[in-house]
């Protein structure tokens, strides 16, 4: 199949009903994609005319992690756009409008069954073991009649008037021609009793009205995709291409993510929340990366992703409609390649945050001087201050069984790291030039394997068993700081000379 190279208008919809998981940040990601490789519109819809479910401040933590993803919209709620207004409660008259003509030219019709009556009719079908589905009552009551008892103010809803025979086929661009039997469909509600527009007719008209092209949304949709076809044709309107995204299943493959799950993974240090993958440490780089590929992928082998890659190698063609599992260590092992990736600049100022909330207030040309030496060790941005906190402490809080060194006695130890004091104290400044060879060479004369007097000096100098290379490090703490935190070590130590 070729590519569409026609501008394509593509809009993101989500329902502000809770938090923004990596399941909408992959549709987001995608629509994206697409509108910017053909050099089209990406837009912002927000569907929320489930009140009952509505959730406050939803919406905002949906822009603030799309925005993080670098996912900005053309048009949407906040920015406008010729197509305004682009929340849903904003726009019900127009709805009311299309459900209008539905009814008028035999498509939909009023039902008048209570909430009771429908409550045994589905009872009955059980018994009987029969799918439940509305039988119809209200069908054929006449459009006088029925248009008296609306005006009367009898509650209602309208449904769909689904023929009870032929079929109907749909087109999902990764599944092929999907045909369903009519009879096996149900009179679906497309207006509720308080008069508001369900998905299946709104999502269907705002797609129309916003001439959108493509509409990607999860395959939870498939089962009433046929209804949505019935509409579109209803209304004389031309199908965009539809396209059912794979289901997310949770790390083991087993099932999708539970309430329960979230929890666990949380524990982990994992998320499937867009807004606390940032608080973890994970880069929007890596964040899009990883689920550009959960359900596409470009070739058998290439992985690394940018977004300014993914917007010139992303087909449609290439989406896998099989479920993925969610793998986090995946996740990690992209966030560390985006890490490297980054300029050590830029790296430097996203740690910064990170070091601020492990309570350390880093000077920035500091931690610039710093950040190639941990560029290559983290893979979270949150392990920076774990790593080179040590840095910007004015103490160090030594364990003096750390400071023994590998096959060492307390007392030898000592008089290695004295002699160690020694060097350095003579030597004009501290750098890997200058200091590593004197103490190679002190190492040598005590018997001792480099790595067993260093590992003591480690220890000493940042606190650490493990820490950025020891010479560069303490070229950066400074002579001073260097020999006060020995003299400290040596106090800790406190083994008579
Ligand atoms: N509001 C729907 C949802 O959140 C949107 C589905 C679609 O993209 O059409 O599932």
């Amino acid at each position: 199949m070729k590519q569409n190279t026609t501008p394509a208008r593509v809009r993101f919809a989500p329902s502000p009903t809770g938090r923004t998981h990596l399941g909408s940040g992959r549709t987001a990601l995608y629509d994206y994609l697409i509108a910017r490789q053909t050099g089209g519109q990406f837009i912002l819809r927000i569907e929320d005319t489930d009140q009952k479910r509505y959730v406050p401040g939803a919406e905002q933590e949906l822009m603030d992690s799309l925005r993080w993803l670098g996912l900005e919209w053309d048009e949407g709620p906040d920015v406008g756009g010729p197509f305004a207004p682009y929340r849903q409660s904003e726009r019900k008259h127009i709805y009311q409008q299309y459900a209008q003509q539905l009814v008028n030219e035999g498509f939909a019709y009023y039902c008048f069954c209570s909430p009771e009556r429908l409550a045994h009719v589905r009872q009955e079908q059980q018994k009987r073991k029969e799918p439940p589905r509305y039988d119809g009552l209200c069908r054929n009551i006449g459009s006088e009649e029925a248009r008296r008892r609306v005006n009367d103010g009898e509650a209602h809803v309208i449904r769909f008037k689904m023929p009870h025979t032929g079929s109907i086929t749909g087109v999902d661009l990764l599944r092929g021609p999907i045909t369903v039997e009519n009879k096996n469909l149900d009179d679906y509600i497309i207006v509720k009793s308080d008069g508001l527009a369900l998905y299946h007719l709104a999502a269907m008209v705002d797609d129309h009205l916003m001439q959108i092209t493509h509409v990607l949304r999860g395959s939870e949709w498939l089962p009433t995709f046929p209804l949505h076809v019935h509409i579109y044709r209803a209304l004389g309107w031309q199908e965009p291409i539809w396209v059912h995204l794979s289901v997310f299943l949770k790390p083991s493959g087993k099932g999708k993510m539970s309430k329960r799950d979230t929890e666990l993974l949380k524990q982990d240090g994992f998320s499937i929340f867009l807004s606390d993958l940032k608080g973890l440490g994970y880069l929007p780089e890596a964040v899009n990366n990883w689920i550009a590929l959960m359900g596409w992928s470009y070739d058998d082998h290439t992985e690394f992703f940018t977004l300014e890659d993914l917007i010139e190698k992303f087909s449609l063609e290439r989406l896998n409609p099989a479920p993925a599992a969610i793998n986090f260590s995946k996740l990690d092992h992209f966030n560390g390649l985006h890490i490297r990736n980054l300029p050590p600049d830029n790296l430097a100022q996203r740690i910064l945050p990170f070091f601020l909330s492990a309570g350390l207030e880093p000077d920035f040309e500091r931690l610039k001087k710093i950040t190639p030496l941990i560029q290559e060790r983290i893979t979270t941005l949150d392990e920076a201050p774990e790593i080179a906190g040590f840095f910007f402490r004015e103490e160090l809080s030594l364990d003096p069984a750390e400071l023994v060194g590998k096959n060492m006695t307390p007392a030898e130890s000592a008089q290695a790291l004295k002699a160690a004091e020694q060097i350095l104290e003579a030597l004009p400044e501290l750098s890997p030039t200058s200091a590593e060879e004197p103490l190679r060479n002190l190492a040598e004369r005590l018997n001792l394997k480099a790595g067993q007097l260093f590992g003591i000096l480690r220890i000493a100098v940042t606190g650490q068993r493990v820490s950025p290379p020891l010479f560069e490090s303490m070229e950066i703490i400074g002579k001073d700081m260097v020999m006060k935190r020995i003299k400290q070590a040596l106090e800790a130590l406190d083994v008579p000379a």
